[in-house]
């Protein structure tokens, strides 16, 4: 019975069950699109966070990346400025019958394959008839197409108040902020401005899961760049040779889908990326990715066709990954990469009435902006499903394969008995390693099989035995999540080997004594 569920079922059942993701409001019935990450989701998020931040933020020297950390409302002028109250809409259909709201695009292409982006409520609506596409929930016909802007409205102020909105993205805060940034960090062309935070958006249909919320996290940077100096990316040597997997708009259109494979290097001497900045993050993500345990083979970067790319950009590239979805794999975008030129800085000057130049050398310019735009909760999804491992492969229960640099809990820590001082001995160990910063659990309930399975379940790397010989000799086993090998250390080496061990410094076997 269990295994006829999706790998999705199954994750979403693991996560409730041991505290990675909860619905919000769960005792009221929930509240679509909105989730809670619960004491073990926590963790993984704040790893995933901290991994970005010192991969694409903290360690970047030349040019550098400042962080910011911008208010979450945003008045009426600054997204009527960015396009967002005029264009951030999607086309809806409703069914009269049972009342469902659904994507009038998302309705066509599961009816019809038919990929139906850009087009207007008229011509949605024209597709719906000439089809006959009924209500995917009840069979009904469903009404005329209409457009619905995805911001979510607020009122500020007394009385009548005025309208502002929930930001729908980060990157608004950064273009505000530019000036500032540049002018107190002394900061010149190019630099970087980067940002963590909350991000709403009315979606229609929220799914399962954590793909489509109303309320998720982004981790964005906007590069500024002398457009003169595009193709000078002072650190690209670092990544020139990563090879990255492209999907064209000419691979798009063969059958099956053409992905190719080429390094930044060439894709940019190629022309088939914008820009040496641009290929820069894309190289970034792919390491990246693949270290957070998205196999390479299962995500590619595709160009976006001219009807999903905005007038103003000068390239587009969405990061999409597969999930395993039986016959037909779902595809979902995580980071969306965009070469967005002058836009945002020459807009918001326009509206704004402020000098968004900066003097370089002597000249003032308008700078361009690449922008990778991350999304926190897609990637966890993505992270779960993909690092998810069924029962009955190599043990008898589910397990998470986490890379150690995201894995929530780094280790657990069990007394073998309940009694002859190991309790004691095993608290006290568990005590050091939490004040020493390690993300630890202590367990001393049931056989410690079923305690390795817990610990596997939420992809715990390492456990941490006290028994007998430890009462003797001071040692402890420290046992393998992958392999389920064993070694016994010192306990007074323990914090150093558990440390080169997470950092992946030395190999499991050469931590210890094999057991
Ligand atoms: P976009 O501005 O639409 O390109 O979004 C940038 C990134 O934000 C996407 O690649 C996703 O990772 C994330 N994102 C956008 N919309 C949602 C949503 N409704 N729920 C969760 N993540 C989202």
């Amino acid at each position: 019975m269990s295994e006829k569920r999706s790998t999705l079922d199954k994750v979403m059942e693991v996560s409730l069950r041991r505290g990675l993701v909860f619905p919000t409001a769960e005792i009221y019935g929930g509240f679509a699109g909105v989730y809670d990450f619960g004491p073990i989701g926590s963790f993984l998020r704040e790893n995933l966070i901290n991994f970005w931040l010192n991969y694409f933020v903290k360690t970047e020297v030349d040019p550098p990346v400042y962080l910011v950390s911008g208010g979450t409302v945003l008045p009426f002028d600054v997204l009527k400025a960015s396009g967002h109250v005029d264009h951030f809409v999607d086309p809806v259909v409703e069914c009269p019958e049972c009342k469902t709201e659904f994507r009038a695009d998302h309705v066509i292409e599961d009816a019809t394959g038919q990929f139906v982006e850009g087009l207007d409520e008229q011509e949605l609506t024209r597709i719906i008839r000439e089809n006959n596409i009924r209500c995917p929930n009840c069979d009904s016909e469903l009404a005329d197409v209409t457009i619905f802007n995805l911001m979510l409205a607020t009122k500020v102020g007394g009385g009548k108040g005025k309208v502002a909105f929930l930001r729908p993205e980060t990157a608004q805060i950064m273009f505000l902020d530019f000036k500032r940034t540049a002018t107190s960090m002394r900061a010149k062309l190019p630099f970087g401005i980067a940002q963590v935070g909350s991000s709403y958006r009315n979606e229609i249909s929220p799914r399962k899961g954590l793909i489509r919320l109303r309320e998720f996290e982004q981790m964005e940077i906007e590069m500024f760049v002398d457009p003169v100096t595009l193709n000078d990316q002072p650190n690209f040597a670092e990544i020139e040779k990563v090879k990255i997997r492209l999907l064209t708009r000419e691979g798009q259109d063969k059958e099956p889908q053409e992905i190719i494979e080429i390094t930044a290097d060439e894709a940019v001497k190629q022309n088939i990326l914008p820009n040496q900045y641009f290929a820069y993050y894309l190289a970034k993500e792919t390491v990246w990715y693949t270290r957070c345990g998205i196999p390479r083979d299962k995500f590619r970067f595709r160009h976006m066709k001219p009807e999903e790319t905005p007038h103003y950009s000068g390239g587009n590239w969405d990061l999409e990954i597969e999930l395993p979805r039986g016959e037909k794999a779902q595809i979902v975008e995580i980071v969306g990469n965009a070469y967005r030129q002058a836009y945002d800085l020459g807009n918001h000057a326009k509206h704004s009435g402020e000098d968004l130049s900066i003097d370089q050398d002597g000249e003032k310019l308008i700078a361009h902006v690449v922008e990778p735009s991350f999304g926190v909760d897609r990637s966890i999804h993505c992270i779960l499903e993909h690092c998810f491992r069924e029962k009955g492969i190599d043990r008898d229960w589910i397990w998470f394969k986490f890379p150690n640099v995201i894995a929530p809990i780094s280790v657990e820590i069990f007394p073998l008995m309940r009694k002859d001082g190991m309790p004691e001995t095993a608290k006290q160990i568990y005590t050091t390693l939490k004040k020493a910063g390690f993300n630890a659990i202590y367990d001393q309930a049931g056989s410690i099989g079923r305690r390795y399975a817990r610990a596997d379940e939420i992809g715990c790397p390492y456990c941490c035995t006290i028994d007998y010989t430890t009462l003797d000799d001071n040692t402890v086993t420290i046992r393998d999540r992958d392999t389920m090998k064993q070694v016994r250390v010192p306990t007074i080496e323990l914090i150093d080997v558990l440390r080169q061990l997470l950092e992946e410094k030395i190999e499991f076997e050469e931590a210890g004594q094999p057991v």
